[in-house]
């Protein structure tokens, strides 16, 4: 694979910061666009722009054919069955949400029902099931993680069981990189009875190849920002058939098929529970984006942040008093560490004066974090059009930072 090649496609990364050349390490936050998606953007606004749906008018019907060609690239990325399974979102967190909120207002979830999230959740995958354990008297249950940064898989088999109604985990951890094992979880939820099951894949989706009818999940959430394509939009793959019977949780345009003051009745999904003009060209961007990521090909962009994370790894294990969170062999492009008696946002500072973009805080994980007994961790997270060389780079920098702290 030519990954210079590739960097030709994101203009963003050849920069200087601090006089030094940018290596980007923080892909797990937001990932950089490629001349691709700007362009599909760009084009939008320039030539297309206009309200989709009900339009009478050229632009209009171009507008909306575009942005439905874009919901069947994106159900077809994901394999679901039918592109009327992809509803249009905001994000990950607005996907989540929109799940709570419609199971909520279905009144199917209640006192003595139990909500199964894990140790692993990001805040956006814990935040709205409190919520709606508040909301319902149901109680929400966590499955507890290892030490080495994986599921406790004895312990989950415990805590399913007839009071189950929701499984939601992430396929793939922000924090740690720890790809946990969906499939067979949400098999065994399947056995032990009516589980609605929902995947965090936030962070799966810019990994791996993603099929919904393999994983049999009832709902996957991801959002376009993770993967190449712009903020503010977002996915909720549902199926079809939940999705016909679950209510509608935000009202407005687009959303209706007969409005009176008396009552109204709902439109069809996915429409159903999109009100409200969508990001169109997010949408279309979206799309632009996993073209994009299929021509470079899911298993080689997998396969060379796999280098770049072993690499990354060795290189990290061998200076001292580095201890790295998340250790399982399992692992996508995300690296988490701390050096002892270092602060995390003291050596990401010094890695930033040295160009090296990475995270430190808690990730949206403070609860896992309190696992570990920590506040946070440096994170560097890879993605495909990252080098050895900036690898070798972040190594370094490292190095200055803890030779400068300790
Ligand atoms: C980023 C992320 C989210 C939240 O995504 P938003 O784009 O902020 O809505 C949720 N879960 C995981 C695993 C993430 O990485």
């Amino acid at each position: 694979m030519d990954i210079q090649k590739i960097r030709e496609d994101f203009p963003i990364l050849h920069q200087q910061i601090n006089g030094r050349p940018l290596v980007y390490l923080d892909n797990a936050a937001t990932s950089q666009k490629p001349l691709q998606v700007l362009e599909a953007s760009a084009n939008y606004y320039r030539n297309i722009n206009s309200n989709i749906h009900r339009g009478v008018h050229k632009l209009a019907q171009s507008a909306t054919a575009a942005h439905e060609q874009a919901r069947e690239t994106i159900a077809k990325h994901l394999n679901a069955s039918r592109p009327e399974e992809v509803i249009f979102t905001s994000g990950t967190t607005d996907s989540i949400n929109l799940v709570a909120n419609v199971l909520e207002r279905s009144g199917t979830i209640g006192e003595g029902d139990e909500i199964l999230i894990s140790g692993l959740e990001h805040h956006s995958n814990t935040v709205p099931w409190q919520m709606l354990c508040e909301a319902t008297g149901a109680t929400l249950k966590v499955i507890p993680v290892l030490e080495d940064g994986s599921l406790d898989q004895e312990a989950f088999a415990t805590l399913l069981g007839p009071q189950t109604k929701v499984l939601s985990v992430n396929q793939v951890s922000n924090a740690l990189g720890t790809i946990n094992p969906v499939k067979d979880m949400i098999a065994a939820a399947r056995k032990v009875g009516d589980v609605i099951t929902v995947v965090d894949g936030a962070q799966s989706i810019p990994h791996m190849a993603i099929d919904v009818q393999d994983l049999d999940c009832d709902f996957f959430a991801f959002s376009g920002h993770k993967v190449f394509a712009p903020t503010g939009v977002g996915i909720l793959f549902g199926k079809y058939d939940l999705l016909e019977k679950l209510p509608p949780w935000k009202g407005g345009g687009e959303m209706i098929r007969l409005v009176t003051f008396e009552k109204t009745t709902y439109n069809d999904p996915p429409f159903k529970y999109e009100a409200g003009t969508p990001n169109i060209e997010g949408g279309i961007a979206l799309a632009a984006a996993l073209d994009y990521a299929n021509a470079i090909g899911m298993d080689n962009i997998y396969a060379q942040e796999k280098l770049l994370l072993d690499r990354a790894t060795a290189g990290l294990s061998e200076i001292d008093g580095v201890k790295i969170y998340g250790t399982c062999p399992n692992k996508a492009s995300v690296l988490s560490f701390l050096i002892e008696g270092i602060h995390h946002f003291d050596l990401g500072s010094i890695m930033d004066q040295m160009g090296v973009a990475v995270r430190t805080g808690h990730h949206c994980c403070q609860p896992l974090m309190s696992r570990f007994g920590i506040t946070g961790t440096v994170r560097a997270s890879f993605a495909v059009y990252n080098t050895e060389e900036e690898v070798d780079a972040f190594i370094a920098a490292v190095k200055k930072g803890a030779m400068m702290l300790s």
